[in-house]
């Protein structure tokens, strides 16, 4: 009996290049070729010279929050990253929000789409405790082998704001998530060495990566990438720690950005989604 996963796709461009067709079996590529013949109860798709691409990878996203398919909602919130903080957290708390059945519909809308590989960060925070990364779970359970789930525990609210929270996340990545995640450590927490301290001890005890939400402008966010890259030096974290945004990069000295960028290079850490056209890197 043939494999499931036995399947040629007819005409397609690999990345580009001539059209070809292409043999699946086992779920790895067997034969790329011209006029490839089909093997018995092999099926049969026809690309149309379309492009064949890997499957993609989605390194920064928030499965657990997203209102995707649900009614519309108007979001009518103060200025300050806090004030969108705070807002979403309660209004998650009040909507009774299902974060396993919410992270499951945006990742299937993924996996149409071509993405195969996701991280997401998941809120934990003393309000929410661990519902959002209990959801995830079962979200990253659900499609295993279809797709790969990353999980970051995000201290979305802050970690030194509201005690409890470096605790759950300890018994976060107990519970199965991946990656620590970590926030704006001068402007949500007011005392970046701690901060730091505090995270990057919890990312030690367990033995997993750092990524860190640097939303941070200008002198401050280069400060704290500073301290970030210190630890990261201290504690041979090489290829461990990725910086997510760094806003302040965009906004510092030529010459700064330029001895941040290397030294980054230099200790293996990665920069994801710089985003906003206003703050761009
Ligand atoms: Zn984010």
């Amino acid at each position: 009996m043939t494999a499931p996963s036995d399947l040629l796709i007819r005409n397609v461009r690999p990345l580009g290049a001539q059209a070809v067709d292409i043999l699946l079996r086992g779920g790895r590529i067997s034969a790329l070729g011209a006029r490839l013949p089909a093997t018995a109860g092999c099926a049969v798709e026809e690309g149309e010279g379309a492009l064949l691409l890997p499957g993609l990878v989605e390194s920064h996203t928030h499965l657990d929050k997203t209102l995707w398919g649900m009614d519309w909602y108007r979001n009518e919130v103060g200025p300050l990253l806090t004030d969108k903080i705070d807002n979403e957290r309660a209004f998650r708390a009040a909507s009774g929000h299902d974060a396993g059945a919410q992270s499951k519909a945006l990742a299937m809308a993924f996996l149409a789409l071509g993405t195969t590989r996701i991280r997401t960060h998941v809120d934990v925070d003393t309000q929410a405790g661990l519902r959002h990364l209990e959801g995830v779970l079962r979200t990253r359970e659900a499609l295993r082998g279809l797709m790969d789930i990353q999980i970051v525990a995000f201290p979305q609210s802050g970690l030194l704001g509201r005690p409890g929270t470096d605790a759950l996340l300890d018994q976060a990545l107990a519970a199965g998530a991946d990656v620590l995640g970590g926030l704006d450590p001068c402007a949500i927490d007011h005392d970046p060495v701690r901060s730091l301290d505090v995270l990057f001890s919890i990312a030690q005890r367990h033995g997993k990566p750092v990524d860190i939400h640097l939303h941070e402008p200008g002198a401050m966010g280069a400060f704290s990438l500073g301290l970030i890259l210190d630890r990261t030096e201290a504690l041979g974290l090489q290829g461990q720690v990725v910086i997510s945004h760094g806003f302040c990069l965009g906004d510092v000295g030529l010459a700064e950005r330029d001895a941040l960028l290397a030294r980054m290079a230099r200790l293996g850490v990665a920069l994801v989604t710089s985003a906003p056209p206003a703050r761009m890197v």
